[in-house]
């Protein structure tokens, strides 16, 4: 069976890493949305909690309900709103806000600049009159950025949005708010962190997507993907292996197959430009949907432990390449 190991030494130097940066181990929210960005939600919140986080972030309330109990606070970005104490909900638009229940702990999620989803800067007075009128419960105050792993001016006009925000905020007198704004790509960033929470996601599991004049702290990739050996053969020169016999044996050679395929989220890519394993090995012709054909004769392979060295092969990002394996690939957890 394909089994995807986590390393606890390397999640742990992540989060040290980003503790220093956030100041403090209760400044970090620990985003474990979609299925932890692949490396499995309750393994992930459980281990976090164990180092200290006592914040999470996730997608919806299945979610919410798998982890709630190991934080203080976890806030679902997007679904129907429940009266949990445990829980908060981002608020993404005013219309929502308008019929939101009391009590419920309610996060407004401000557009400063991304326009995908939030209420309008435009409208926030008018949000906080709705909040006070009819008695809401608003938590926090966030916004998320559209640029913090670029290069440019465009995170400081960014900023200064939601420094405004912050201030319409207070004078409106509303206390006990909780604002924050970075993911990791601007918590990596950051200079002078001072807000009350960071929602990282891809950093805690080891990848710095900043470009290179910005990248300055090390992370170490948390996920690795093995595979077992099925089956071994011998391939006569000339003979082809799997659909299409797309791979020629150059040479007699022995080939294993190994269980993991893109049935379990490991992109199919190009046989012609194979993946090269970690232990540098390509994969031979076409991946199947369960499995593989390697020149090894080794009982477990390493393919891959750097989702970022992936995701340059198949031309995406290191955080789909992580997301897509799919949660019934069994987990482990060493050192
Ligand atoms: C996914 C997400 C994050 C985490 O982003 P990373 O780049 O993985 O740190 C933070 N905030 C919001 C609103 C998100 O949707």
């Amino acid at each position: 069976m394909a089994t995807i190991k986590i390393s606890k030494n390397n999640l742990y130097h992540n989060l040290n890493q980003l503790a220093l940066k956030s100041g403090s181990k209760n400044k970090i929210a620990a985003v474990l949305k979609d299925n932890a960005y692949g490396h499995g939600i309750e393994l992930m919140a459980k281990l976090v909690s164990e180092w200290g986080i006592e914040q999470a972030v996730v997608m919806n309330n299945l979610e919410a309900a798998k982890i709630e109990k190991l934080f203080k606070n976890t806030l679902v970005l997007n679904d129907t709103i429940t009266n949990n104490p445990r829980v908060s909900y981002a608020i993404t638009e005013i219309n929502t806000l308008k019929n939101a229940p009391k009590g419920a702990k309610l996060e407004l999620k401000v557009d400063t600049g991304m326009h995908r989803n939030g209420i309008l800067m435009s409208e926030l007075k008018e949000a906080l009159n709705i909040i006070k009128a009819n008695g809401l419960n608003l938590y926090g105050v966030f916004t998320h950025y559209r640029s913090a792993d670029e290069f440019t001016s465009e995170f400081a006009w960014q900023k200064a949005n939601f420094e405004q925000v912050k201030s319409i905020v207070k004078e409106a007198g509303i206390e006990n708010v909780r604002f924050h704004s970075h993911n990791s790509a601007s918590l990596l960033r950051c200079k002078e962190f001072n807000e009350d929470l960071a929602r990282v996601g891809i950093a805690m599991y080891g990848y710095n997507e900043l470009p290179t004049p910005l990248e300055q702290v090390e992370l170490k990739p948390i996920l690795s993907l093995w595979a077992n050996r099925t089956s071994s053969r011998e391939l006569k020169a000339g003979q082809r292996v799997g659909y299409g016999g797309d791979f020629i044996a150059p040479r007699d050679m022995i080939i294993s197959t190994y269980d993991v395929g893109y049935g379990d989220g490991l992109f199919r890519g190009n046989s012609k430009k194979p993946l090269i394993t970690k232990e540098g090995l390509p994969i031979l012709g076409r991946a199947s949907m369960d499995f593989i054909s390697i020149e090894s004769t080794k009982e477990e392979l390493c393919i891959f432990d750097n989702a970022k060295e992936v995701s340059k092969h198949f031309n995406t990002i290191s955080y789909e390449i992580t997301t897509n394996l799919k949660s019934e690939i069994k987990r482990e957890v060493v050192e």
